[in-house]
Order: C-alpha cells, then sequence, then structure tokens
C-alpha cells in the first residue's frame, strides 16, 4: 500500500478528495499529508445545487499524532459562487466547520476529558487550554442539538459559585441526575432562562421541582408555573435541617457575648457539640456540654426565656421559615424528593473547577458543566 493510499483509508477519504502527497519532515518531527479536490465543479452546501468552483482557500488540520509525529492536514479547499447564496466554503468530510482539528482528534480529546483532567488532557496531546474549549464547545452544540428531553418529571435547582467570588451560576438537573441547563446568576431571570430550555410538555408532566427556601427561585417558578407551582415547589428537610443548625449556632453566639472571657473560650470549643445529637457526641464532649448547660441553664436560656425573648431570636426566625414554607415542605415529602442529588451533583461540579484549577471564565464553566453533567451524546455519527 502506498502511504497516500494508507492516509486515503485512514481518512476515509472518497472521490473526489484523495491524498496527493505525504512529506515527512524529521527534524521537527513533523507529516503533512496533502489533500487534493479532483472536480471543477462542487455543490452548493446551502441548497446542494452543482455550481463551477470559484477559487480555493488553503486550510491547515492537526490530526491524530502518526507515531511519534505530530500530524496534520493541509488541503485548498474549495469555495463555491452559488447565484442564490453567494461564495460558501466547501465542508471537508474530514473536519467540522470552524475546527482547526480533524474529527478523529476531537474526538479523542472528547474521549480523554471524560476520564482524565483538563491539564492531563492537555498536556497529553500538546495542546493549549484554550484550544480545548472549542472542541468541548462543539461537542456540546452537538449533544444538545440531539437532545430529547423525556425526563422532566422531578426537577432540582442549585446554585453553584465560580471560582471563589460572589459570582454564580444556576444549575437545573433532574432525578436522573442530568444536568439540563445552567444559566448565569441566582436570580429569578437565572432559573426563568433554565427553564426557557424545558420543552412545553414539561408545563404539564412537571410534578416537583426541588429548591432551597430562596425567594428568587420560588417566583421564577410560580411565573413559569403559574397555579401549579404550589403543588410543584418542593422544599426538602436538607434545608430545614440547615436553617436549625444555623439558627442553634446563632443562639451559641450570642450567648457566648454575655460570658466571661473564659466561659467564651469554653462555649466556642465545643460550637460543633451543641449541633450534635446527644446520642452522636463522644464521652468527653458530652460531659463538657452538660457541664456548660447547667451554667448556661441559669445564667443564659432561663433568663433568655423570662427575660428577654428576643435572644432566641434566631430560632423563632428559623420557626418561622418553617412555616411559611410548610406547603412546600409538605409537598417534597408527598414527592418523597430528596435534596441531595443536587447536593451530589454540586460536589462533582466542585470537583471538576478543581480539575481545572478554578473556573475563571464564565461561558466555559457553564460549558464544562453540560459536558461532564449534561448526559449527552456527543460523539461524531456520520461517517466512520
Ligand atoms: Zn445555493
Amino acid at each position: 500500500m502506498k502511504d497516500t493510499a494508507l492516509y486515503e483509508a485512514i481518512l476515509g477519504l472518497v472521490s473526489p478528495w484523495s491524498v496527493s502527497s505525504v512529506q515527512l519532515d524529521e527534524p521537527s518531527h513533523r507529516i503533512t499529508v496533502t489533500v487534493a479536490y479532483a472536480k471543477d465543479t462542487v455543490q452548493c452546501p446551502t441548497c446542494q445545487k452543482t455550481v463551477r468552483k470559484h477559487d480555493s482557500r488553503k486550510r491547515v488540520w492537526r490530526h491524530l499524532d502518526t507515531c511519534q509525529f505530530e500530524t496534520y492536514i493541509e488541503a485548498k479547499i474549495p469555495r463555491c459562487d452559488c447565484p442564490k447564496h453567494g461564495v460558501q466554503t466547501l465542508p471537508v468530510p474530514w473536519a467540522s466547520s470552524g475546527s482547526r482539528y480533524t474529527e478523529l482528534f476531537e474526538a479523542k480529546i472528547i474521549e480523554a476529558l471524560q476520564t482524565t483532567s483538563l491539564l492531563a488532557v492537555a498536556k497529553l496531546f500538546r495542546i493549549s487550554w484554550g484550544a480545548i474549549a472549542p472542541i468541548m464547545g462543539r461537542a456540546v452544540s452537538r449533544g444538545l442539538s440531539r437532545r430529547q428531553l423525556d425526563n422532566v418529571e422531578h426537577l432540582l435547582v442549585d446554585e453553584t459559585a465560580l471560582c471563589r467570588g460572589h459570582d454564580y451560576v444556576t444549575v437545573l438537573s433532574n432525578r436522573a441526575g442530568q444536568v439540563i441547563a445552567v444559566s448565569d446568576g441566582k436570580t429569578a431571570e437565572s432559573l426563568a432562562a433554565c427553564y426557557a430550555v424545558l420543552p412545553m410538555k414539561a408545563k404539564l408532566q412537571t410534578r416537583s421541582v426541588s429548591m432551597d427556601m430562596s425567594r428568587a427561585f420560588i417566583n421564577a417558578t410560580e411565573a413559569y408555573f403559574g397555579h401549579r407551582a404550589k403543588q410543584i415547589i418542593s422544599i426538602d428537610h436538607f434545608h430545614i435541617a440547615k436553617l436549625l443548625t444555623k439558627a442553634v449556632d446563632d443562639v451559641r453566639k450570642q450567648d457566648a457575648e454575655s460570658f466571661p472571657s473564659s466561659m467564651k473560650r469554653e462555649c466556642h470549643r465545643t460550637r460543633y457539640g451543641w449541633l450534635k445529637r446527644n446520642d452522636r457526641l463522644n464521652k468527653q464532649l458530652r460531659v463538657l456540654i452538660c457541664e456548660l448547660s447547667k451554667i448556661m441553664v441559669n445564667t443564659g436560656l432561663s433568663w433568655v426565656f423570662n427575660e428577654q425573648a428576643s435572644r432566641i431570636k434566631p430560632m423563632i426566625n428559623a420557626a418561622n421559615t418553617v412555616k411559611a414554607h410548610l406547603p412546600r415542605i409538605l409537598n417534597a415529602m408527598r414527592m418523597r424528593v430528596s435534596y441531595g442529588l443536587a447536593e451530589a451533583i454540586n460536589a462533582q461540579i466542585q470537583y471538576i473547577k478543581l480539575c481545572a484549577r478554578g473556573y475563571r471564565n464564565k461561558s466555559r464553566f457553564k460549558m464544562a458543566i453540560l459536558f461532564h453533567f449534561g448526559q449527552l451524546d456527543m460523539a461524531f455519527h456520520h461517517k466512520r
């Protein structure tokens, strides 16, 4: 087999495309495969009409390495001049339009990214972070264009921070752990943008949307689902537990303010103990808590109850919040909704962020979330 025929087979080229030469440049460890287009006529990419070739433009694509040699495809790409659609560049069978890499190269990158960190992939393929991003972007676009959103019965919404800052994205997912949409910020508009991605049938089929007590998320859900929102919005015990834990901690901090400094220290030392159930405390901590309770009941709690109810304000606030959200909390129980899944997705998102040493670029971060957790079909289906 001649080297030109070998590369024709590898690239899956058929007439009028063929390999005209293969050049090896040893000092630069580079192989250049030159591909030619044999016909004088071309088909308009828009209307398929056969027209005369207008001119051609030389372009280069990186392909998978041949042994240790970086391999490039070089070709003069014909342009057609369709009377109806004007001058257009012909699509090539080995690469997506706009890409500087062959589909096989992109497919390998996508495969590697599923199991390996961004940095490792960049190193392995000797390609920059900046060059990987558009490959991921095209993969996500392919996946989104094919996606049929069937699983919209139970949804979860959560927010996640970008880097360390106060910049957030809102993530909408389903019970299968599939991320459906990601949008900027954590406002009502953010969630509305996620809902806009849902198929129309979601308005009738969705039975629960699990969320925290954010007013913005509740507003957006009421706006999207209308009167059904009352049955749909679900706040599960995870958020109630978080709320109560914080209230207990706030009471402890307030209490400690009036204590002498030696007791303040003890109070601080036991801060996690107060948040635990009695039977989950270790012996040492239980003894300490019991000791402190005596003092706190005398100097603190009894006084609080009798004279200054406002000092347990965090608990009262928490109780009021629970009361205000009671129908939504009951929805979560009725639907057996668990927010654990949203938390699990969030933890995984934190992990990819870690692997990429923090995403400073919001659009890349959103794309990476869909790439890793969108459960998208991102393969190249045609030809090979
Ligand atoms: Zn045309």
